[in-house]
């Protein structure tokens, strides 16, 4: 048997009518960019993650780099972040000319830990540095701990970033992902919960002073054209992307909830293969609603060994990350070293994503917790 990680074909199998329709309406119409798919896009996406303003941007990447820049952020800040999460968090940072603080991770959830982050702002205040912002990302598809980050932000008149690119339809408590903080910042890349045929992000607000200049900044910062009130950047978003992605809208629910079955069976699995004393499941928090863009496990020893068995038995995996950020040629001069961050290194050896899609069969989650075991009854 196989088993990809991802199979974004038997979703777009599914669905394939009504994606060729609603591209070709765009290719017919030739309005190309930023047009009525777009500014729908925009109202859906707000209404759906319970938040006031959309702005569609290309990438999730621009959603960060554009929320940061809305917020005025540049040489001579800093902002802190987690080291475990995908790199455009603290290349969004940096490429603006401000200064990455990194704190570690709660080993449970993965995402940055909430004493250590009000300790380190805290203490960075003290020492005078201007911490402008934080961004907690919404790692695998469940929520930081909000409470208390939006509290230790609110507290040094910090602001908030949530980095949602994998967490879309994620709750905290009640509230949606990406409508806690100032800002929320989603990624329509293929391989998140609701992927475009290409790349597209969007930038969620709480206040119209925010989402204006989100609006102006990814058009070179200009609000009527060819006058730039602000040097802003081309992240326009795409009439075709946007049109793909209002029709995979409006399965969210659905497609949620059989990523929610996957996990729940996983969970029945590997208790009845007796693995979960050396399989570490993914740990969700009571209350709060976590999507599962990745189903990630931890095994204590052996995760290379256990990957590279995996695929020799056609079962593809993926590890979220290799190599925290604060580890990062690229970041070098921020001055960490190994052991500065030692849960997310932690992490970082000892995590694996195991195949989670909406259509993912109930076999082939058999088949995958059945190898797990298969290799640990030869390891020993
Ligand atoms: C995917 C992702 C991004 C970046 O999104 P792109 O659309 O690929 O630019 C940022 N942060 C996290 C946590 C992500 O998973």
């Amino acid at each position: 048997m196989k088993v990809n990680p991802l199979d974004l074909k038997a979703q777009y199998k599914t669905i394939r009518d009504e994606i060729l329709k609603a591209v070709q309406k765009v290719c017919d119409s030739q309005w190309c960019v930023l047009g009525e798919n777009v500014s729908g896009l925009e109202a859906e996406v707000a209404a759906f993650t319970n938040s006031p303003h959309g702005i569609g941007v290309a990438s999730g990447t621009d959603a960060l780099l554009l929320s940061l820049m809305a917020m005025g952020v540049g040489p001579g800040d800093s902002v802190i972040t987690t080291p475990y999460t995908f790199f455009s968090t603290a290349g969004s940072i940096a490429r603006l000319g401000a200064k990455t603080i990194f704190v570690d991770i709660d080993p449970l959830t993965y995402n940055i830990n909430p004493g250590a982050l009000s300790a380190e702002l805290d203490k960075r205040v003290k020492a005078g540095e201007k911490v402008k912002a934080i961004i907690p990302v919404h790692l695998y598809g469940q929520c930081a701990d909000m409470g208390p980050i939006m509290a230790t932000a609110r507290k040094h008149g910090a602001r908030v970033v949530e980095d949602a690119c994998q967490a879309i339809g994620a709750t905290h408590k009640g509230k949606q992902a990406g409508s806690i903080g100032d800002t929320g910042c989603f990624s329509f890349y293929p391989s998140k919960n609701i992927g475009g045929l290409g790349d597209g992000g969007m930038v969620t607000a709480r206040t119209k002073k925010t989402a204006e200049l989100v609006r102006m900044l990814r058009v070179h910062g200009c609000k009527d054209r060819y006058y730039h009130k602000y040097v802003g950047i081309n992240s326009r978003l795409d009439e075709i992307q946007a049109a793909a992605l209002r029709v995979k809208l409006k399965y969210i629910e659905d497609w949620t909830a059989a990523r929610e079955a996957c996990a729940a069976l996983y969970e029945g699995l590997f208790e009845k293969a007796g693995l979960t004393d050396i399989v570490r499941l993914p740990a969700a928090t009571p209350g709060s609603r976590h999507v599962y863009n990745q189903y990630v496990v931890s095994v204590e020893k052996k995760r290379d060994a256990l990957k590279d068995y995996l695929a020799k038995e056609g079962v593809g995996s993926a590890i979220y990350y290799p190599v925290p950020l604060h580890l990062q040629e690229c970041f070098k001069e921020l001055g960490y070293r190994k052991g500065s961050m030692p849960v997310s290194e932690r992490a970082a050896k000892e995590t694996l994503a195991l195949p989670i899609y909406p259509e993912l069969s109930a076999a082939k989650q058999r088949y995958v917790v059945k190898s797990v075991a298969a290799f640990f009854s030869k390891a020993g």
